[in-house]
């Protein structure tokens, strides 16, 4: 079967970063693309796909949850080691707004939008793809990526309106399938939705999932997303492999059959 790529994964929080890759690589994984939120998993992103080249690929972000806990000095860090390594990593992110009560509480929405400016322009200026995080923002999140002239982009999880869903891929976006295929209404919704050729696949490792069982994930669980993803598609696996792992590669420049 076509190597499947986990194009959106926290590599820097895994217990074991060598048995979480080895069996990703058992399990048919033949890419894992690192996102990073802060300047420490930034760093680690780096390292670790300086550590497996041609597997691991790193993309440099500021997560919007992130941003509450930095002071002004660090937040000028922060962006500023995204544009200074940005050319070493395959995309920005996880960058985006996130409308979550809490998460509002202590970084508003005029905070994340200046933030979100900031770092779409750095993507633009290096030419680098977008993995997008968009809770309950997904109108905010879809017109400030337009605004800012972005052409290559995933909203990662998506879980959002169809109206938006609709959108968005007109404007030529992707969305991203996690584990929560299986079970999350909203999530199955929108990959039902989706045209195949703008699909990807994801774990978001290490969420947990799972409603009955609970379970933290790994970049080799992105072929529960896969199962799930042909599933609600109704075509074969195998066909759900050949499409998104293509899509992968043509969003993040990857080479074809990796
Ligand atoms: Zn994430």
């Amino acid at each position: 079967m076509t190597g499947l790529i986990d194009t959106h994964a926290h590599l820097d929080e895994m217990e074991d970063l060598a048995a979480a890759v080895g069996k990703a690589g058992l399990a048919g994984v033949a890419g894992i693309i690192a996102v990073g939120q802060d300047l420490n998993s930034n760093t680690r992103n780096l390292e670790m796909s300086a550590s497996y080249p041609g597997y691991v690929y790193p993309a440099l972000g500021l997560h919007p949850w992130a941003i509450s806990r930095l002071d002004e000095a660090q937040l000028e860090q922060n962006i500023g080691f995204i544009s200074d390594n940005l050319h070493r990593a395959i995309a920005l992110g996880e960058v985006g707004l996130d409308y979550d009560k809490r998460v509002l509480k202590t970084a508003g929405r005029d905070i994340q939008k200046e933030v979100l400016r900031r770092l779409l322009a750095l993507a633009l200026r290096h030419d680098k793809p977008v993995s997008l995080h968009s809770r309950y923002a997904w109108k905010d999140a879809l017109q400030e990526v337009i605004n800012a002239g972005i052409t290559k982009l995933v909203f990662h999880w998506y879980t959002g309106f169809s109206s938006t869903l609709t959108e968005l891929i007109e404007a030529g976006y992707y969305i991203s399938a996690t584990p929560a295929a299986e079970y999350h209404d909203e999530h199955r919704r929108a990959i039902r939705e989706v045209p195949l050729d703008r699909l990807l696949l994801e774990t978001d490792c290490p969420v947990y999932y799972g409603r009955e069982q609970r379970y933290r994930s790994q970049p080799s669980d992105v072929v529960r997303s896969l199962q799930a993803t042909a599933a609600i598609k109704g075509i074969p696996e195998e066909e759900a492999a050949t499409f998104t792992t293509a899509n992968a590669c043509r969003l993040f420049g990857l080479p074809v059959n990796p």
